[in-house]
């Protein structure tokens, strides 16, 4: 049987580690990771690159270095095709038993205008470097350069608060030094599909790291110099990061279909992560999170585990010779999303919500510091824990101490 998972990211590679352990070796088993680079980025971590580029190292996992049996095949997907089961890629076409989508989101600009032209999105390491530089440079050429980050989601969020944190230790400790970041939302809250206490302690810790949190503010377009907004002013803006919304992949016609518990666009075909509108048993929306494409890739994979493990070699020949498709046993796929909190970052501070409770302060950071590690050991990249872990100890907790003892 030919397991097919497409996306090594959080949902891809969590997927594929779970499989890897959960299939016995002496099953029947091809096991083939997609993936348009050779590497699984940490993108909840994206963001900290900002101010220290050489952190880019460490979010950044070469996947064959944590897999075992699996094969890393390095190709863009373009296209897929359930009906015959193949997958058409950059450098050729692959045949599936079973495929899993884990291909992520792209930035949606919803066409706005100068979106595309003159914002940068937040998603890769070349989108962080592009608005390290962009900053850089805002910060040389103008006295008060303006930053305006659109779009109040986790990314948006602690894109911002970084921003601010890179103006001020530009300033040094000049602690009047107002950070000029505009961080901008459409939606009346920041963090819109959390809860309220949350985004109530998230806008106050943005507004102590002197950031200007405009909600219920629409952008109409983006110039070189400013940001429209709906009520017709204009924002001067030296630079502007758009994490404005997501949309699906090229490779599923920009959609992100909506998949209930099942996880299921057929019985051969599963879709999980950022990819898909991925919904519980109500129906309710699950966050587009890290958190939940992981949680989606570990409850999807004892049924492919259990369909790979099972011989079925023989009754697949049977229905191949009478040119009927392979039937697979029907998925018992039930994703049922448990979310035991969240933790941004705020600059050198942090907001996490654990239960129905909010910390911020040193609490919020050393959890925050916990779910960076725990995720490292979990993918297998210990080497990259121990740099981070490293990392943490030499410049953020005697910072801590510092500020605080
Ligand atoms: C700055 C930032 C901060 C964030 N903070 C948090 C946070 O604190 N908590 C949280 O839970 N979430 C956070 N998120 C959101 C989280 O990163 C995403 O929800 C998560 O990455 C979704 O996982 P995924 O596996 O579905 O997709 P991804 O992690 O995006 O993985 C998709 C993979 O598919 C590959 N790929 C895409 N298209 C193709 C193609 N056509 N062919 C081949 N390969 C392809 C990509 O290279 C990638 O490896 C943050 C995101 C950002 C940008």
């Amino acid at each position: 049987m030919h397991v097919v998972v497409l996306g090594g990211g959080y949902a891809g590679l969590t997927l594929t580690r779970e499989l890897e352990k959960r299939v016995p070796t002496d099953a029947n088993l091809e096991l083939t990771l997609v993936n348009d680079s050779p590497d699984h980025l940490v993108q909840h971590e994206l963001h900290r690159v900002l101010r220290r580029p050489e952190l880019a190292n460490a979010i950044t996992v070469s996947l064959p270095s944590v897999l075992d049996r699996a094969t890393v095949r390095v190709a863009r997907v373009e296209a897929i095709d359930r009906e015959r089961q193949t997958i058409r890629l950059s450098d050729g076409t692959l045949s599936y038993d079973i495929a899993a989508v884990c291909l992520g989101a792209q930035t949606a600009t919803h066409g706005l205008e100068g979106v595309r032209e003159h914002a940068i999105p937040f998603k890769r390491l070349t989108d962080a470097f592009a608005v390290r530089t962009r900053a850089r440079e805002a910060l040389r050429e103008h006295d008060e350069p303006q930053f305006v980050v659109c779009g109040a989601g986790l990314s948006g969020i602690q894109v911002a608060g970084e921003l601010a944190a890179l103006v001020r230790e530009r300033h040094g400790s000049n602690a009047t030094a107002v950070p000029s970041v505009t961080l901008l939302e459409q939606l009346d809250t920041v963090a819109p599909q959390f809860d309220s206490h949350f985004q109530r302690a998230v806008t106050a810790a943005l507004e102590s790291a002197g950031v200007t949190v405009r909600t219920g503010t629409a952008v109409t377009r983006v110039t070189p110099s400013a940001v429209g907004l709906e009520s017709d002013e204009q924002l001067p803006a030296e630079c502007v990061v758009w994490t404005g919304g997501i949309r699906g992949t090229d490779a599923l016609g920009r959609e992100r279909p909506t998949v209930g518990p099942a996880l299921e666009l057929d019985e051969r075909t599963f879709l999980l992560g950022d990819a898909a509108r991925m919904a519980d048993a109500e129906g309710e929306a699950v966050p587009a999170s890290a958190q939940s494409a992981i949680q989606a890739a570990q409850a999807l994979a004892p049924t492919i585990a259990h369909l790979a493990s099972e011989d079925r070699d023989a009754s697949e020949e049977r229905n191949r010779n009478s040119g009927e498709k392979p039937v697979l046993a029907s998925t018992s796929v039930n994703f049922a999303f448990d979310s035991p909190g969240w933790v941004v970052s705020v600059g050198d501070d942090a907001v996490a919500q654990v239960g129905s409770s909010v910390l911020t302060g040193r609490g919020a950071r050393l959890l925050k510091i916990g779910v960076r590690l725990r995720y490292l050991a979990a993918i297998g990249a210990t080497d990259r824990a121990a740099v981070l872990a490293r990392e943490e100890v030499n410049h953020r907790l005697p910072f801590e101490f510092d500020r605080e003892s």
